[in-house]
């Protein structure tokens, strides 16, 4: 098994910044990319502000806060990220994406460094085979939001080993988190159930069954879902949402997961939810106002 000491994390977004955030209070070093520098910036800024209310909450203390956020540096070239021991991926939820950033950090790697990736839906066999170690690169998938939720899923490409599958379940581990197998197939197993419902909840919406607060109050009050399904969708962002559903439609071949046209309409706004001020709710005012 190797050894992990630091750690890598491309894409300072929602994801990116809450894994860097329990790294660096785990103890890893951390080194934050994203292909826009002033993401980077924003992104540390926002760990040092979430770190300060988890002390200000007791969960933390403030000399664990302080050395955490000492332990993480930005990270403006991405070939950087190649001198750590475990680079774990968390970009915009595209394949091509993905891959062009796989490729390019491919010539910087060290030998042992292991490869993840964040992403909710995307085959990681697919994702590997772009890189020189296939064997040593896993899915390591992350819950939203990242210093709260306790489950991180483990998904092997056809090629990774054994040794690279114990070494991310000990990492997952260190950081507190309990893991779970999933097979590398679309979606895995949270978002193979979850996405769906919050498409099924958007055709609710679509075909005028109820509004947006009767369909997340029917949710949340009738099925005891601590969010309804319509805010969960702009807390996970509705680009990511469609992207899942496009990945589930695409790899299982199946017109039950059609994404709903209304929420490519939404994503084709620009309204993605909450990291945008709007999605099916209005998130610029006080209190959230449903757009629909
Ligand atoms: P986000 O939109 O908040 O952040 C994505 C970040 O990636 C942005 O800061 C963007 O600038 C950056 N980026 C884009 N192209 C890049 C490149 N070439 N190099 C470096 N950075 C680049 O998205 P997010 O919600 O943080 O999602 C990131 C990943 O995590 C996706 O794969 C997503 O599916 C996965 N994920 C999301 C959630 C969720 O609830 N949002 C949960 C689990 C996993």
């Amino acid at each position: 098994m190797v050894q992990i000491r630091s750690v890598g994390v491309i894409g300072a977004g929602q994801m990116g910044t809450g894994i860097a955030h329990v790294c660096a209070l785990a103890g890893y070093d951390v080194l934050l990319h994203d292909v826009s520098v002033d993401k980077i910036a924003a992104g540390i800024a926002l760990i040092e502000k979430n770190l300060t209310r988890q002390v200000s909450r007791n969960i933390i203390d403030h000399e664990a806060a302080q050395a955490a956020i000492a332990r993480i540096k930005p990270a403006d070239e991405l070939q950087t990220i190649g001198a750590t021991d475990l680079a774990i991926e968390a970009a915009t939820e595209n394949e091509e994406v993905k891959k062009n950033i796989f490729k390019a950090l491919a010539p910087h790697l060290g030998p042992d460094t292991l490869l993840a990736s964040n992403t909710s839906s995307i085959s990681i066999t697919r994702l590997a085979s772009v890189t020189d170690r296939p064997e040593r690169f896993i899915g390591l998938h992350f819950m939203n939001p990242v210093p709260l939720m306790k489950l991180v899923e483990v998904i092997r490409g056809i090629a990774t080993d054994a040794p690279t599958y114990e070494t991310a379940v000990n990492f997952a581990r260190s950081l507190g988190k309990t893991t779970t197998n999933a097979e590398d197939f679309p979606a895995f197993i949270v978002n193979r159930i979850l996405v769906p419902m919050i498409n099924e909840a958007i055709y609710t919406l679509y075909e005028g069954v109820g509004t947006v607060e009767a369909i997340d109050n029917a949710l949340k009050l009738g099925a005891n879902h601590p969010m309804g399904p319509l805010e969960l969708g702009d807390f996970i962002g509705l680009d990511t949402v469609l992207s899942i559903m496009n990945v589930l439609y695409e790899g299982l071949a199946d017109s039950k997961y059609r994404p709903c046209p209304l929420l490519v309409k939404y994503v084709e706004a620009g309204w993605l939810g909450r990291k945008t001020g709007r999605g099916f709710y209005d998130y610029r005012g006080e209190t959230p106002i449903p757009t629909r």
